[in-house]
């Protein structure tokens, strides 16, 4: 069903032939996205609140009523086009407006699952994106409802009708570039990554005018890529941060660096910090490129009104592992010796869990996350990796036909302990609820050159599980003491993003196709529901009419299928699927408030 066109900022109810009636929407205001956090009426950014903790104050679906859970309704993105449902739900006076695979976008009434409108982006043949068709959401600002293409667009929708109003080029999908991420939105600017480091493109963090499209800023994360910011309408040169190209790199093979900015970002208003992470370097041979290779599987810190680089810490230096250091970085205080820091954390691909100081980069601990680290024995007193040298993935260079390196078995696989799928933070607990895996690859080098739009990877590779049982684990992790407080194992990789609430419950799903809630601070399993197909994208929770609800995406796919080698065969029978499905309790709870435990 489609909708005319409502008239902007009235209050105007439309009957629709059903005689369901939906009140008109008010614009999101920046003001509403920096509030996000702390308003249970609303989901309007990526990561609910723009710090990404996936914390809700909500607590009436908790310990003791989660039982009584149900479905309320399912919605279907319909057609052929399946795949990976990646994508977290945002939800404004009623709404939902969500991604699906294929570059889709759908806004749906939250309370009965009816569509209001849909937009199907064109895509043209020729697009690479390396890991699914896969889409992770969307941003709203003002009248508009904006997401990434995978052919590397910015599309902005009118949110009433889902008609384009304005479209950016963001990249050339040629050459092998593509967005998969949630943009997000800071003091009117619409800000987004970019994939691709699997073609050799160069990474960067993008900044435009949310209402029109117009570049503001482009800051790339390769060393010696200069950016640039537009300034009384005039394009000026901004100059990079750390050092001139080849500092840190041989000879030319900055110029296609990799360094993606896939995942795209958080930010933290106390410290008006942009934090994005940075792929792998290209290519995955190391051999090729001895050095740092900045800024290459880090963590940037970047000024929002100017595209600086504030800081930046670097997980994975020289990474020989595809080891993105993409992951979330999720903003935290905490409290020790009496004094509170202004904290910030991340599960690494790499099997590291890091918690750096947010003003300045300062690395503060970190600790192993997963069971096992092959690559490297620990970390320095600056968070520096101290390497297993003879577990480096062997130079091509020196094997005797000079094709095929020395073969390793490395752990965590390059799929990572941790892959995209967002953690949680509670302020309750104090616990980072960590979307884990188990398992380990064969990795050898081999000899290749950049050709644009081409795979420049340098590498072949075979990822294997390490138990019978399991692969994923989801962990309770204690940030001040690296701690391990809970575990609950998977038989499938985890590969979906977790939410927590104050009702003491933590959210997330399973390729089995399950909706889980576990007990906070004991993992005890509370609810579980099987939603037809594998669970790959991110909970949210809002609040409606006085009810808590609950939404998740269904639909098997991402990166596993795809590049997961022996595990790809655990997985090969779960089916696919593309379904919105959103939970609340039963009518009787509406106007109890009932205690948690
Ligand atoms: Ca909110
Ligand atoms: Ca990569």
């Amino acid at each position: 069903m489609r909708i005319t066109q409502l008239t902007k900022a009235i209050a105007l109810s439309i009957a629709f032939s059903s005689g369901v009636a939906l009140t008109a929407t008010a614009s999101v205001t920046d003001k509403d996205i920096k509030d996000d956090a702390a308003t249970t009426d609303d989901v309007v950014s990526y990561g609910l609140g723009l710090q990404g903790q996936r914390y809700s104050p909500l607590a009436k679906v908790n310990k003791d009523t989660v039982e009584d859970l149900r479905p309320v309704w399912a919605f279907s993105f319909g057609g052929e086009k399946q795949r990976g449902q990646e994508s977290q739900p945002l939800i404004k006076d009623g709404v939902m407006y969500v991604t699906a695979s294929y570059s889709r976008v759908y806004a749906i009434d939250a309370r009965t699952g009816e569509e209001l409108w849909q937009y199907e982006a064109r895509l043209p043949d020729g697009i690479m994106p390396c890991c699914d068709v896969i889409n992770r959401g969307v941003a709203l600002y003002d009248d508009l409802v904006i997401f990434g293409t995978l052919d590397a667009k910015l599309v902005a929708l009118n949110k009433d009708t889902g008609k384009t109003v304005w479209k950016k080029k963001v990249e050339n999908y040629k050459a092998g570039y593509a967005i998969t991420s949630a943009p997000i939105v800071v003091d009117g600017k619409v800000i987004t990554g970019i994939s691709g480091g699997e073609f050799g493109i160069v990474g960067k963090v993008y900044a435009y005018d949310a209402k029109t499209g117009k570049e503001v800023w482009i800051r790339p994360t390769v060393e010696g890529h200069m950016g640039y910011i537009w300034k009384d309408g005039k394009k000026t040169e901004n100059g990079i941060s750390g050092g001139e190209a080849g500092q840190t790199w041989p000879a030319e093979l900055w110029k296609s660096g990799g360094a993606a900015t896939w995942l795209g970002g958080t930010y933290d208003a106390s410290t008006n910090s942009l934090f994005f992470g940075t792929g792998n370097p290209a290519p995955w041979n190391s051999h090729m490129r001895p050095g740092d290779n900045l800024f290459s599987s880090s963590r940037v810190a970047i000024d929002p009104d100017t595209g600086k680089i504030k800081w930046h810490f670097q997980t994975t230096p020289h990474d020989g592992w595809d080891y993105d250091g993409v992951n979330e970085l999720v903003s935290f205080d905490y409290e020790e010796d009496g004094k509170m820091v202004k904290a910030a954390a991340t599960a690494d691909r790499n099997g590291f869990f890091y918690v750096l100081n947010r003003e300045n980069g300062e690395f503060i601990r970190g600790f192993p996350f997963v069971d096992e680290v092959s690559w490297a024995s620990g970390l320095d007193k600056n968070g520096r990796p101290i390497y297993v040298e003879e577990n480096r993935p062997g130079n091509p260079a020196a094997a005797e036909d000079g094709k095929k390196g020395e073969v390793v078995v490395a752990r965590p696989s390059f799929l990572g302990g941790k892959n995209w799928m967002p953690m949680a933070y509670s302020k309750d607990t104090g616990y980072f609820y960590v979307p884990s895996n188990e398992w380990e690859m064969d990795i050898w080098n081999e000899p290749t050159s950049y050709k644009k739009g081409a795979a420049y990877l340098g590498a072949g590779f075979t990822i294997k599980s390490v138990a019978d049982d399991h692969i994923g684990i989801l962990r309770a992790i204690d940030p001040k003491t690296g701690k391990e407080v809970w575990r609950h194992n998977n038989f499938a990789p985890l590969w979906g993003g977790v939410l927590t609430t104050a009702g003491g419950l933590v959210w997330t799903g399973n390729p089995e196709g399950y909706l889980m809630a576990f007990d906070d601070k004991t993992g005890e399993v509370l609810y579980k529901f099987n939603t037809g197909s594998g669970i790959v994208g991110s909970p949210v929770t809002w609040e409606q009419d006085g009810e808590q609800f609950i939404s998740v995406l269904s639909g098997w796919g991402g990166a596993v299928p795809l590049w997961g080698g022996e595990v790809a065969k655990r997985v090969k029978d779960f089916n696919q699927g593309g379904t919105v499905w959103t939970f609340k309790l039963p009518k009787r709870y509406e106007s109890n408030n009932i205690a948690k435990n």
